[in-house]
């Protein structure tokens, strides 16, 4: 790049890839985005930006780029213009629906418009068969925080924690996931002395904070230690009580979780599991964290459930300056939520789709900004739905291969081409601004969803993202009273900066078992999410490379493995290789694999579990 910084033009807008919602600034001359930098310190992230935020954005510039839509004839994808593939697309959807039916899946990195365009688009083609990547995960959790809290979204904001004095971070590794509020969870620490602890299956970055305290939990037992803290808090008469339903029925069901129990059943000392509880009790200001999305789907329920309680029990869910923080993965998860794409009244959700489809129950399939085969587990599933629909149509930014299977494939656009908003984890609607023109003849979503809805008949057509957003105000009790012309650098929080539970509820969850197995395989992210874009990217790829094992050290010395050694890894009868890393953060008997790398094969032996059963050999 040999541009002066004096020659680009620059436009603020938000990043594309993660929930965190950083607002950056596009650095654009002939028609590419040439750089990227923080945008003078507005926004949620003050001034930061994470490798993928700062780096990771040539895939945008790329010339793999899809430019034209291609439509299957003699078996082959060939070029054809926007018309006739908008007819066959339309054709294709009336013909599914007068047969076995219609299947829509979005990715999370849509703008707010552009969701609200595709649920209207869906009921347009009559399909109550509507969700997004996350939704798997997303609806255990919704149902697990409706029952306790009645409300399914972040309670407080990201600055907010940077203010607490106790943290309970459980599942994720923020420093992965959302790797700025990862920062924001490292200055409580680091400058207000705050309590961290992570609850895990492996060890993080987070573990490596002063003060943080691990509790390494065998895969999946994670409920179980979070019933056993809520054990602590009514057994010591630590719990807040009063206004709260279901105490007593709670305290019966928690009756024999005590944490010597615990111990058992998860590998987490009884003393560790005390001291968290207390600690989290004591708190004038806590906050609890929690990640949604493809990897967290397993006991999504059950664990929303299990947090919620603690978090009533402390106090936490309702406190002025805590919260818990429900962290959507990709850009826009939480206004794929917002704008209704969940399965409608009736209809399937993303598993249920592939799961008909592959049965030959479903006739068509719509995936919009996802690449299932590379990322969703159980790909011979995902393999089957694709190959058995007899109409698929792919809308995406690249011949993933996912669209090479595709009969129709609309070329689309990345965030850096799109007008609109994102509404990030703490729910801030933020403004997303085109820099950039999308490559050859690819169009934004929103230009595909009002082109296909013109063709079925709809006489809706909209000016702009900002005419769609007011009709989204009139539908959306939360966004209401926004206006598109007000949200400013700093965007607006819907419901408000702290935002309280509708009601108060504790509500029992069975204790959960983990696997008995010598080796378990646990996977999630590394930097990337998906890696439909990221991989694409040379910002992370200069950092995670390629697919990898990854286990401790006392596992690789009991196997005689090395740093480097291709490792075969047997599990749900499927085999695979892949090299070993050998490090100091999982615990005997887990090892862990980045669940985006297309290549490794990793989703034909995950098929969603919380951790597989593997024999491992050299
Ligand atoms: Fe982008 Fe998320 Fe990184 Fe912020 S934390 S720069 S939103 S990827």
């Amino acid at each position: 790049f040999k541009a002066r910084p004096w020659q680009l033009k620059e436009v603020d807008s938000v990043c594309g890839y993660c929930g965190n919602g950083c607002t950056v600034t596009l650095g654009v001359m002939d028609n590419k985005v040439q750089t990227i930098r923080f945008n003078d310190k507005t926004g949620v992230n003050d001034g930061n930006l994470c490798v993928r935020g700062r780096f990771g954005y040539s895939y945008v510039n790329s010339d793999e780029r899809l430019k034209k839509p291609l439509v299957r004839k003699d078996g082959q994808l060939v070029e054809v213009s926007w018309q006739e593939a908008a007819e066959a697309v339309v054709e294709g959807f009336k013909k599914a629906k007068a047969e076995k039916g219609l299947g829509i899946i979005s990715g999370a990195r849509l703008t707010n418009e552009e969701f609200f365009l595709l649920k209207n688009l869906a009921k347009g083609f009559g399909t109550a068969n509507l969700d997004h990547s996350g939704g798997e995960c997303y609806k255990g959790l919704t149902e697990g925080f409706m029952e306790t809290l009645g409300v399914s979204a972040s309670l407080g904001t990201f600055p907010q924690v940077e203010q607490c004095d106790a943290i309970l971070s459980i599942r994720s590794d923020f420093y992965e996931t959302h790797p700025v509020f990862g920062m924001v969870v490292n200055q409580a620490v680091k400058r207000n002395d705050a309590h961290l602890t992570v609850l895990s299956d492996k060890k993080g970055k987070f573990t490596k904070l002063p003060h943080a305290k691990t509790l390494l939990a065998k895969p999946g037992t994670e409920v179980t230690v979070l019933n056993a803290m809520a054990q602590v808090l009514l057994a010591e008469g630590l719990a807040v009580t009063e206004g709260i339903e279901g105490v007593e029925a709670l305290k019966t069901s928690l009756a024999t979780c005590t944490p010597e129990k615990a111990e058992a059943i998860t590998g987490v000392g009884a003393e560790s599991i005390k001291a968290a509880a207390r600690q989290l009790g004591a708190a004038k200001k806590a906050a609890i964290l929690l990640a949604y999305g493809l990897p967290y789907t397993a006991q999504s329920k059950e664990l929303a459930v299990a947090a919620a309680n603690l978090a009533l029990l402390t106090g936490v869910a309702g406190r002025s300056g805590s919260g818990l923080y429900l962290c959507g993965e990709k850009a826009n998860s939480q206004g794929a939520v917002d704008l209704g794409i969940l399965p409608q009244k009736g209809g399937l959700g993303v598993q249920e789709m592939l799961k008909q489809a592959a049965g030959e129950n479903l006739s068509a399939l719509y995936v919009v900004g996802e690449d299932p085969l590379t990322s969703y587990p159980n790909r011979s599933m995902v393999e089957a739905a694709l190959s058995k629909v007899s109409f698929l149509v792919v809308q995406d930014l690249f011949l993933s291969p996912t669209a090479q299977q595709a009969d129709v494939v609309l070329p689309a656009a990345s965030f850096a081409e799109k007008d609109g908003t994102f509404t990030n984890a703490e729910r801030r609607i933020q403004r997303v601004r085109p820099g950039i023109a999308p490559p050859g003849e690819a169009k934004t979503d929103f230009a595909i969803f009002e082109m296909l809805a013109a063709r079925l008949g709809n006489q809706v057509s909209y000016t702009g993202p900002a005419a769609v957003f007011s009709d989204i105000v009139n539908n959306s009790p939360n966004y209401k009273g926004i206006e598109f012309s007000q949200i400013g650098p700093q965007g607006v929080v819907w419901g408000g900066e702290e935002f309280a539970p509708a009601h108060k509820r504790v509500v029992p969850v069975a204790a959960a078992q983990g696997l008995a197995a010598a080796y378990q395989l646990v996977t999630g992210s590394a930097l990337y999410h998906s890696g439909t874009v990221s991989t694409r990217a040379q910002g992370p790829n200069a950092v995670v490379a390629e697919p990898y094992l990854e286990l401790g050290r006392e596992d690789a010395a009991a196997l005689k493995v090395q740093e480097g050694d291709t490792l075969n890894v047997k599990g749900n009868g499927v085999e695979l290789k892949l090299k070993a890393k050998i490090g100091t953060r999982l615990p005997k008997g887990v090892v862990f694999a980045p669940y985006h790398f297309a290549s490794a094969g990793l989703n034909r032996l995950y098929q969603g579990e919380t951790a597989v059963a593997v024999e491992l050999s050299k």
